[in-house]
């Protein structure tokens, strides 16, 4: 016995009077008292079934035993539908099936939630991920991520990389965040880390001689998860040997235009536009703004050295963005508590009413001059000012600028692909009073910066690039280091001893010393990129079995804990208040 002739969605008119056989879930069960109608959904979409008891009064039997998501089996005749019966909204909208004869296949307990429920809690969503992934919703995310890897393949494929298989189980590959350690059984005491990236092995593989590598990578972080983060996640990742940064960045543009191919969408225009880093921070305060809309931050630093504000005349930095209309006390008071959220002691501001009058507390502290330099062109409108260190202006400055951008409505639809570039070389870790690396500690120096790593690091700028795509940061890359001595450097002047350097990246620095041609690469977050184009906000949505915010996984009840002859054999004892 065939299961099925057809999927469901694939009913049409031209299967008019054809006996054919369907299977899927029950998806609603409509009684006409006497007339049975059942939609009948499997992974082709909806069909609907018509069971008749004086033509078929033992299928009507088992029609009234029928509840929602039990898989059933149905056959019979395909018959157009009256005018009036014909759902326009539906592909499968003109024809149904005169069932014959129907079989419950397996039956369903009551649901938890009901398939076309909405604002279901996400916690049940993902208790019940199996009854989730039914939706449609869900189901179209699944096949456009599929779909977009697919693409993505086949793309890597036709410009000569080559697809690497590298380790899980490995040593750690530093990419800012904690590791997940895997102890061994036959080495107790040893622990394997699983790859942050495959970074230090793709960089391998170009000293060895493979020249283009990608791999669809999954990647494994131990840090907090947040909508686009998860412990583990997938990358788009590749290198190349003998680089230019713009050979990465074509290779990136053409695997995203693909992809956009591939869902049948007009891909964005190439190049994508580029913006230092710097450029980046002065005129959105962001490393990765959203180009969708203006609202442009402004430097008043120097205006403002000998202001009677002394709010302003001492903050290291000193900067505005201008909002085209006059904001409400309350609206004020709510952007006030953002910029706390994001580390800012207020949020200063300037209204110019209709008339160009200015209502703040804090006019009567600034000069005419002042008041006049930030006078917007359009009077009805509202100055918000940030005073504080540069980074932490720029913090709230854009974190303003991203709220008021949404709020507002002045998010153009249009997408926005940017590269931001020349990234710093080193942060300053404040914890730990230190240098430490931007992107990761292989990030080639910007050529002629190499001198900076000793004298000035905080100047020393990168050859890293990341590509945000309206306001998302996609991917970072950058071309690497491959002098081992410019490497040392580096190392040291994040306080890595030479010792430790080799301890944990001895094998690094051996490799580089056996004739490594210079390389460079990109790695691009699928999840992130999927969620982008399935329009979902939540990279949640996008993964089959995500982990929720407190890290664990609701279906399988993951993590767990282990039994103790096991811990034992791993010579593993669980300290009594972590358990
Ligand atoms: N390994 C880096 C990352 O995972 C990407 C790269 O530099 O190629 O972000």
């Amino acid at each position: 016995m065939r299961w099925r002739d057809l999927k469901a969605g694939e009913l049409r008119k031209e299967h008019v009077g054809q006996r054919l056989a369907l299977a899927g879930w029950a998806a609603r069960r409509r009684d006409h008292g006497g007339l049975v109608f059942i939609d009948l959904r499997d992974e082709g979409g909806l069909a609907q079934l018509v069971i008749n008891p004086e033509r078929a009064p033992q299928a009507a039997e088992v029609a009234h035993g029928v509840r929602n998501e039990f898989v059933i089996r149905a056959e019979g005749e395909v018959a157009a539908r009256a005018p009036e019966a014909v759902n326009p909204s539906l592909p499968t909208g003109e024809v149904e099936l005169q069932v014959d004869e129907l079989e419950i296949v397996s039956r369903s307990e009551p649901l938890p939630f009901q398939v076309d429920e909405e604002n279901v809690e996400e916690s049940t969503r993902l208790r019940y991920r199996y009854l989730d992934l039914r939706r449609e919703h869900m189901q179209r995310n699944l096949r456009l991520s599929a779909t977009v890897v697919a693409a993505i393949r086949h793309y890597m494929d036709e410009h000569g990389f080559v697809d690497v298989w590298t380790p899980n189980l490995t040593k750690a590959t530093p990419e800012g965040a904690r590791d997940f350690l895997v102890p061994v059984r036959l080495q107790p005491g040893r622990f394997f880390a699983l790859p942050q990236s495959p970074q230090i092995f793709k960089q391998i593989l170009m000293v060895a001689g493979m020249g283009r590598y990608y791999q669809i990578a999954t990647c494994f972080r131990d840090e907090d998860l947040r909508a686009d983060r998860q412990f583990e996640f997938r990358q788009l990742d590749l290198e190349l040997s003998f680089p230019t940064r713009e050979d990465v960045w074509e290779t990136l543009e053409g695997a995203v235009c693909a992809s956009f191919e591939a869902l049948g969408r007009t891909p964005p225009e190439r190049p994508f536009q580029r913006l230092t880093w710097h450029e980046a921070m002065a005129r959105y305060g962001s490393d990765k703004p959203d180009l969708r809309f203006g609202l442009e931050l402004h430097d008043l630093t120097e205006a403002t050295r000998d202001s009677e504000f002394k709010v302003f005349a001492q903050a290291p930095s000193v900067q505005y963005l201008t909002v085209p209309q006059q904001l409400s006390r309350a609206e004020l008071a709510s952007l006030e508590e953002l910029a706390k959220e994001w580390g800012g002691k207020g949020l200063a501001y300037l209204v110019f009413d209709e008339e160009g009058e200015v209502r703040s507390p804090i006019a009567k502290f600034l000069s005419a001059e002042l008041i006049e330099a930030v006078r917007p062109e359009q009077p009805a409108a509202t100055v918000l000012f940030g005073a504080d260190e540069p980074l932490a202006v720029a913090r709230v400055l854009s974190a303003v600028r991203n709220h008021l951008g949404r709020e507002l409505g002045l998010i153009e639809s249009r997408d926005e692909f940017l590269w931001v570039t020349d990234f710093p070389l080193f942060e300053w870790d404040e914890d730990g009073k230190r240098w430490t690396f931007s992107h990761h500690p292989f990030t080639g120096v910007r050529p002629g910066d190499e001198d900076l790593i000793e004298s000035d690091p905080g100047l020393a700028l990168s050859q890293a690039y990341d590509l945000v795509w309206n306001g998302w940061e996609l991917g970072s890359g950058s071309i690497r280091i491959h002098d081992p001595a410019l490497q040392q450097r580096v190392f040291a002047a994040m306080g890595i001893s030479k010792d430790e350097a080799e301890e944990r990246f001895g094998f690094l620095l051996e490799v580089l010393r056996m004739g490594a041609p210079p390389h460079g690469g990109f790695a691009m977050g699928l999840e992130r990129f999927v969620a982008l184009l399935a329009g979902e906000q939540n990279i949640r949505e996008v993964v089959a079995f995500p982990k929720t915010a407190s890290g664990s996984e609701p279906l399988s009840g993951a993590p767990t804990p282990i039994a103790q002859e096991i811990l034992a054999e791993l010579g593993i004892q669980v300290l009594p208040e972590t358990t």
